[in-house]
């Protein structure tokens, strides 16, 4: 494909675009079913982590994993999928930081 919108991104094109309509809607659909989400806080650290990252794309969508970040940060059971480590701080990195030194103590 020559298409220049896909250089630099793992698979998308112009119809990656999503309106904030589009989103909220997706959000919405969460909500009306038992996902397991993360609280407030958490999803804003998420959020704010991927807002600074250079690996977001058209200001939604994850270049790695092809994800919209306002969905994906919202689920309980997904990680940042970025390939030198996961860039989710806050609430996220202390977690990491919590299960990195039982691991220790377990060794
Ligand atoms: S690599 Fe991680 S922090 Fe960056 S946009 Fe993707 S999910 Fe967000």
């Amino acid at each position: 494909m020559t298409d220049s919108r896909r250089e630099g991104c793992k698979g998308c094109s112009a119809d990656v675009h999503v309106s904030r309509r589009q989103i909220d809607r997706m959000l919405a659909a969460l909500a009306d079913k038992e996902f397991d989400v993360v609280s407030d806080t958490k999803y804003a650290d998420r959020l704010a982590s991927c807002r600074r990252c250079p690996s977001l794309q058209y200001g939604s969508t994850c270049m790695h994993c092809g994800c919209i970040v306002e969905i994906r940060a919202k689920l309980g059971d997904k990680g940042c999928p970025h390939p030198a480590g996961s860039r989710w701080t806050g609430a996220d990195a202390a977690a990491g930081a919590e299960i990195a030194i039982a691991s220790k103590q377990t060794i």
